[in-house]
């Protein structure tokens, strides 16, 4: 065969091999309710911009199918606000527990293998150790970072795998956490992969509203304003190179746009 011949071959089986890793898709995506809350300014959210405005939010957790495996991403409030609500308005709110849509869909907390939230403030860890068998999937800066108290974010007997940046979660490219640090030390934000929908970037809190995602605002509250605006710019281009719709966890509009579970995206 003659070296060109073998050149071409080469470049075939690279071409199918890259073509084939970037098919990969998940089977099912499922969009769950995991609280709702009325903040009295959105200010601080939206420095210098409708001061004094109320805002509502919602707080989504996201259940992912792939082949006979089960992930959770973000875990909401604690169900244990639904049975004992607050009696401040501005409160947050559930109207039904995370365990309760899980059952909806069809499984059973011990079913779900990969556990992993975007980071640790309380309405996205509520209900962490409703898993204590699923393997967490945090950043190191996000599990090292102290609550205020200077206690740790985690239960030391959950079983954890600390990543240093980007993860590959099933090994084929259809679910891919990426490290998008500013929110909090070690936020990460995930990207899906769906066969109908095509592919779809999860927020976490990298973004709160799509107002602020159009003027790139960072909220006054967020740990670092510099890698906020860098991982905004990167999540813009792995979306330009993916083709990517933006699904923004606390975005109400957009929530009431689209399926919750036991509905799902495929
Ligand atoms: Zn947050």
């Amino acid at each position: 065969m003659k070296s060109w011949h073998v050149a071409a071959a080469l470049l075939a089986l690279l071409l199918i091999t890259r073509a084939a890793y970037a098919e990969a898709t998940a089977d099912r995506l499922y969009v769950v309710a995991c609280g709702e809350r009325t903040a009295p300014d959105v200010s601080p959210w939206t420095p210098g911009v409708n001061v004094g405005q109320p805002i509502d939010f919602v707080d989504t957790c996201y259940v992912i199918k792939h082949g006979k495996d089960w992930m959770v991403w973000d875990t909401g409030l604690p169900d244990a606000i639904y049975s004992r609500p607050s009696t401040d308005p501005s409160a947050w709110r559930r109207t039904s527990t995370l365990e309760g849509e899980l059952a909806k869909i069809g499984i059973k907390p011990a079913e779900v293998k990969y556990l992993a939230v975007s980071h640790t403030h309380p309405d996205h860890i509520g209900n962490v150790e409703l898993f204590p068998q699923a393997m967490l999937l945090v950043q190191q800066a996000e599990y090292d970072w102290p609550n205020q108290d200077g206690s740790p974010r985690f239960k030391e007997s959950h079983p954890v795998t600390k990543l240093q940046g980007d993860h590959d979660v099933f090994g084929d490219g259809s679910v891919m956490i990426l490290s998008t640090p500013g929110h909090t030390p070690g936020h990460q934000s995930l990207l899906v992969r769906l066969s109908e929908t095509g592919a779809v970037l999860l927020s976490g809190d990298a973004v709160h509203l799509k107002s602020n995602w159009d003027a790139r605002r960072v909220p006054s509250i967020n740990v670092d304003k510099a890698k906020s605006s860098a991982s905004m710019q990167r999540m813009a281009e792995v979306m330009a190179q993916n083709d990517a719709q933006l699904w923004i966890n606390h975005d109400k509009p957009q929530s009431q746009t689209m399926k919750h579970a036991p509905d799902y995206y495929q």
